[in-house]
């Protein structure tokens, strides 16, 4: 059946949402949105695991009842799902898993009666009553072996977790233990037959070795007496079982196995085997735990395992409130677009291994990929396309006649350049994706970008509106850009779904790309005559110093009572001199224009010529000192702020017709040329 299910990890429900669980839920809402996209009937799970100690513990500190406790951090869970887009109602996860419901202790107690009737692979019983005495961590969850504590300072003293520096528990008591070491020859045979079970590689390799030195037998339960917040054992409820237990069986609880409510309305077998995300921290519970109780219950083992990496702050330090380098997810939804952390998340990390976030990163990549690359070749195509069309998508092809003429612009007339360049593009993109390779894919599609926004400033097309003999030839550039622009959307739409979505209704198309399966994409299918809708900036350009300035300066509400931390800015440092008259700023003449075209002079390193339309009958020649810091192609189609009534004056023996304003900050005086986030018409007069 055509059918998968992609699953996060449920998340401990003993603190708020952090970037760790955002991004893996990103991942996995753009998984599935591209699995839905091919037409696949695709369920994705995410949600929170209540039960344990830990849970109880937190509860207590709180002044809460431990469902109490769960319900507080369960309401930020969603919280975040929904201002970033994630839940059900903006199309992202089909259940957010609570270990706490009812059917999930059904589907638990099926699995532990199953287990617990089972022989092992070398023929014992699968669970069987024990007693263990061990260090045990609340925060882990879990015993502690001697090379998985700090031993203490002082004799007496217990042992510490290295993980969370918390002294651990003396636990002696009664328990069922899962014969886990029954299981070695099992999962190393899945591990070999199977080289994509556990991904990355290097993460498959660290679990082989693992298992191949020797397993022990797991302690699958507490008593009632010392954790009493969980699913009780069947048929012997003064053992509670071990939370790990509980909280892994929800990836099958879920979809309805061992009760009929979510059978009804899911269906166990219809979905089951799932694709688990993980971090690499729990990779180990669920590439040779769950897989055993899996094994044993006779259930068959998941289709994958994919760990990924964590983040770290730029420098590569590990994020901590201490060194106070987190990323505030409040910060991440007041400043930027949801498309834009989705994009920077995917793009940034190499999916399996560890990426840097930081907000001058997310700012730059915004600026760069989003603004100046995908953003400015829609609004650029769009708006040559109202402008030079009449709004109307013109014809993708050159009729016999005007063949010649066409070549002699430099167009190439033969359109199945450039068609067979995008469907390469999108076969490997469709294939780094299977691959879970975001960040290759990603550079794929940028590839077209670049191809498609070289074939515009080499075709100059306010040159060819300029001669009626070559309107066939513009309007083929024209089609040619707005058809890759419709294959991009598609394309991008599970990784951007707004700003995909937004394009694909500006080029004046029907429906969404979110249900547009890539691989059946056809060049030419762009309909000429179509007329685009509304030309808007989708992504605009972030102002990266004001922005910086006031996540620097404003105080977040932090997840966790600590000062707010208050810098001083450059922004802030800036004062007013001296004052003058509103008829001295009216002598000076502010115009928007926009840049036609934009080249570098020889032997003028810091010069880029540009010729700039401020709707007047001829466009100005200007020269302007920024070839440092601005690719000249990435210049074309923006809008800008001109001083149109400076005095020309002539640079390396060029005339230049007024003054391009731009900010200058830092040492060098980095120029950063102003511009508008909305559409505004040429020879506008600013005041
Ligand atoms: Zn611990």
């Amino acid at each position: 059946m055509n059918t998968f299910y992609v699953t996060t990890p449920i998340y401990y429900a003993n603190s708020l949402p952090h970037l760790g669980h955002l991004y893996t839920m990103i991942v996995g809402d753009t998984i599935a949105r591209a699995k839905r996209q091919r037409g696949v009937e695709t369920y994705f799970l995410t949600g929170t695991d209540e039960h344990g100690i830990n849970i109880e513990r937190a509860a207590q500190k709180a002044g809460r009842t431990p469902q109490e406790q769960s319900d507080y951090v369960v309401s930020y869970f969603k919280k975040m799902t929904s201002e970033f887009g994630l839940d059900t109602a903006h199309g992202g996860y089909d259940i957010f898993m609570r270990t706490t419901e009812p059917f999930h202790y059904k589907g638990v107690s099926e699995l532990w009666r199953r287990i617990s009737k089972a022989k092992t692979p070398k023929g014992n019983d699968a669970i069987y009553k024990g007693h263990y005495e061990g260090w045990f961590c609340a925060a882990c969850a879990e015993y502690k072996t001697e090379d998985e504590y700090q031993k203490p300072k002082n004799e007496g003293d217990p042992p510490t977790c290295l993980i969370h520096d918390t002294p651990l528990d003396r636990v002696s008591e009664e328990s069922y233990f899962f014969r886990l070491s029954d299981y070695d020859e099992a999962l190393l045979s899945v591990l070999e037959t199977r080289p994509d079970f556990v991904r990355p590689d290097y993460r498959r390799n660290e679990v082989i070795s693992f298992v191949r030195g020797g397993l022990q037998d797991l302690s699958v339960s507490r008593l009632k007496t010392s954790v009493s917040w969980g699913v009780p054992v069947p048929d012997d409820p003064a053992h509670t079982m071990y939370v790990w237990f509980d909280a892994l069986t929800n990836y099958i609880t879920a979809i309805g196995f061992g009760n009929e409510e979510r059978q009804k309305v899911v269906g166990f077998e219809k979905f089951w085997p799932a694709l688990h995300l993980v971090g690499k921290d729990i990779l180990r519970f669920h590439a040779v735990y769950w897989p055993s109780f899996l094994l044993a219950a006779g259930i068959e083992l998941p289709r994958a395992i994919v760990a990924h990496g964590m983040w770290l702050d730029p420098n590569g330090r590990k994020m901590s409130k201490t060194l106070g380098n987190t990323i505030e997810l409040d910060v991440l939804q007041k400043h930027f677009s949801i498309d834009a952390i989705r994009y920077f998340c995917l793009r940034e990390m190499v999916f399996g291994q560890d990426g840097r976030f930081g907000y001058e990163g997310l700012i730059d990549r915004a600026n760069s990929d989003l603004a100046s690359g995908w953003g400015n070749l829609s609004s650029r195509t769009l708006t040559m396309i109202a402008r030079y069309c009449d709004s109307r998508i013109p014809s993708g092809l050159i009729p016999e006649d005007k063949l010649l003429l066409a070549k002699r612009t430099g167009v190439d007339t033969d359109e199945t350049t450039v068609a067979g360049f995008i469907e390469h593009a999108r076969d490997q993109f469709v294939q780094h994706f299977d691959n879970l390779a975001f960040s290759k894919a990603l550079e794929t599609a940028w590839s077209v970008v670049a191809r498609v926004d070289k074939m515009i400033t080499d075709a100059k097309p306010w040159d060819l509106a300029k001669d009626e003999n070559q309107k066939q030839t513009l309007g083929v550039v024209l089609y040619r850009a707005a058809e890759s622009l419709r294959w991009l959307s598609v394309m991008l739409y599970p990784v951007m779904p707004e700003a995909s979505g937004a394009i694909w209704k500006q080029l004046g198309l029907d429906g969404s790309p979110a249900q547009i399966d890539p691989t059946q994409l056809k060049w030419g299918d762009l309909k000429q005559g179509a007329q685009i809708g509304d030309v808007q900036p989708v992504f605009p350009r972030m102002d990266k110093a004001k922005i910086m300035s006031e996540i620097t300066s404003a105080p977040v509400v932090p997840a966790e009572p600590s000062a707010p931390v208050v810098h001083a800015t450059q922004a802030d440092a800036v004062g007013v001199t001296s004052f003058i008259e509103i008829d001295d700023f009216a002598k000076v003449d502010l115009r928007v224009g926009q840049v036609l075209s934009a080249e570098r002079i020889p032997k003028a390193d810091k010069l880029l010529l540009m010729k700039i339309d401020l709707g007047e009958e001829q466009p100005r020649q200007l020269l302007a000192g920024i070839a440092q810091y601005y690719e000249p192609e990435k210049l074309i189609g923006r809008k800008v702020v001109i001083v149109a009534n400076l005095k020309p004056r002539k640079l390396r023996g060029l005339e230049s017709q007024g003054m391009v304003v731009a900010a200058s900050y830092g040492e060098e005086g980095r120029p950063v040329i102003a511009t508008f986030t909305e559409d505004v018409p040429n020879g506008a007069r600013l005041k």
